[in-house]
């Protein structure tokens, strides 16, 4: 039994408890001082008969057929399915996302294609099976298409390069990236060394590629702020990394690290996209969340960046502390004027090891916020989409682009269909398959320089497909 959140939740079903959770946590407190109960039986269909208070409801479902695995995941989603379809009516609350807790939905979409669906019946399926809204269902089928068509020339030996630089000027408060703050003393010192570990492990990591004749689909330099480089550590490293004829993202995530002399280094260095981010273009709410930039900073860097004929992503979150609809609205209008390449667009998640850990957020407008990005950026292609942990109104986050400027890393990072080859501290390298396995590099930058060789040797064993202890 489960006395959580003032309810209590019994179960035959135990390994399926902390899905049940997920579910009715999803009703955010709805339900609360009741006795919900999950069970599941099988005969020659399987069925569950689901509690909650005195009322029961019935559902039954073919028996699964697959591997192991397969029948386990069918059965997860029925029983999930079940708990969600009695807590809706009982409730009259219907999710967008509707029985979905996981973060991944194209996932559901694309493992339903390789069962022989046709793209053109995602949203039904979305709809009939998890219960999802027509216009998310919808959503996820564009997604689908747009991905297919900017991912149609990737070769089969693609691979992602990250570059990783665990390095932020301050912290921002909803952030729960790892990073030094290079405000603090000696951190600089710190900053020049890593730079040379990473700029030896890059070299290792190319030279791998090279002899397994893999192409480098997109390089992703991301952090922290990799714009807090100096402009010497910035060209070494870009020197490094000599990516050409790819999608090469480089991340300046905050406008005040940014300046015309790094624009020339990052345009000679091969950078094709530079991620601008002001998350919002309120000042108050800026100085509020710990970002030491302000919206006129933004606009500096974002033109310094547009004039020298970058492609550029800018994030912006829906539902930060203190903000409201109108608030937002700014924000959007004021990035749909700029027609930056690419927006994403973020509902504030509570994560971990964050500032706001502790803090229990909410935003009751957060519905009508989303709904006027999707308005304010019709002109834009959504192209792909994925949702996390403890999300302001369980959304998701949602990246639009002009037509044709996909940025491919995010595609292909998200949906996890190319290994990504990661330096740096902090960085987590990806095979994929049908199996997906990760290996991370130390999160503490001290102990990822002084134990670079051994972790790079394991690491490229990883990469190889041998098992690393
Ligand atoms: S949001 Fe970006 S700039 Fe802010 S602390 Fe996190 S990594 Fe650094």
């Amino acid at each position: 039994m489960s006395y959580l959140y003032n309810y209590k939740l019994t179960t035959n079903a135990e390994f399926l408890r902390v899905d049940l959770l997920d579910e009715i946590r999803q009703f955010s407190g709805k339900f609360s001082d009741i006795d919900i109960e999950v069970c599941l039986t099988y005969d020659e269909n399987m069925h569950t008969d689901v509690t909650v208070g005195d009322i029961l409801s019935h559902y039954t479902a073919a028996l699964p057929d697959g591997d192991e695995i397969e029948i386990k995941r069918q059965v997860k989603r029925f029983v999930k399915h079940s708990l969600y379809m009695t807590l809706s009516e009982i409730s009259g609350i219907k999710l967008p996302w509707g029985s979905l807790t996981g973060i991944r939905p194209t996932k559901l979409a694309y493992a339903y294609i390789a069962k022989g669906g046709q793209v053109d019946n995602v949203s039904g399926y979305m709809q009939s099976t998890f219960a999802v809204s027509s216009h998310r269902a919808n959503l996820l089928q564009r997604i689908i298409k747009a991905q297919r068509s900017a991912l149609s020339q990737m070769p089969d030996s693609a691979v992602n390069l990250y570059v990783h630089i665990p390095f932020c000027d301050g912290r921002c408060n909803y952030c729960s990236f790892p990073s030094v703050d290079i405000s603090k003393k000696g951190s600089n010192d710190l900053l020049s060394r890593y730079v040379d570990a990473l700029i030896s492990e890059i070299a290792e990591m190319k030279k791998f590629i090279a002899v397994r004749n893999e192409s480098i689909f997109s390089v992703y330099v991301g952090g922290g702020t990799p714009s807090v480089l100096g402009e010497n550590d910035l060209e070494r490293l870009l020197n490094a990394i000599a990516a050409d004829n790819c999608e090469f993202t480089f991340e300046a995530g905050r406008a005040d690290s940014f300046s015309c002399e790094k624009t020339a280094i990052l345009k000679a260095g091969g950078v094709t996209r530079i991620c601008v981010n002001p998350q919002t273009l309120n000042d108050d709410t800026l100085a509020r969340i710990g970002r030491r930039h302000t919206a006129s900073d933004f606009y500096k860097a974002y033109f310094t960046a547009k004039e020298a004929g970058f492609d550029i992503n800018t994030d912006i979150i829906a539902g930060l502390e203190g903000e409201t609809p109108s608030d937002f609205a700014h924000t959007a209008d004021s990035i749909a004027e700029l027609q930056p390449e690419n927006v994403t667009v973020h509902t504030l998640s509570r994560k971990r090891a964050s500032l706001l850990a502790d803090t229990e957020l909410s935003c009751p407008d957060i519905e009508r916020m989303m709904d006027y990005a999707f308005m304010r950026f019709s002109d834009y292609e959504p192209y792909y989409l994925y949702r996390q942990k403890n999300m302001v109104g369980n959304l998701e986050n949602v990246g639009f682009c002009k037509k044709g400027k996909e940025c491919v890393n995010n595609i292909t990072v998200m949906e996890e269909m190319v290994p990504v080859y990661a330096c740096g501290a902090g960085s987590i390298s990806k095979r994929v398959g049908k199996c997906i396995s990760r290996f991370a590099s130390p999160k503490d930058v001290g102990l990822y320089i002084d134990e670079l060789k051994e972790r790079t040797d394991k690491k490229l064993m990883f990469l190889s497909g041998e098992r690393v202890e």
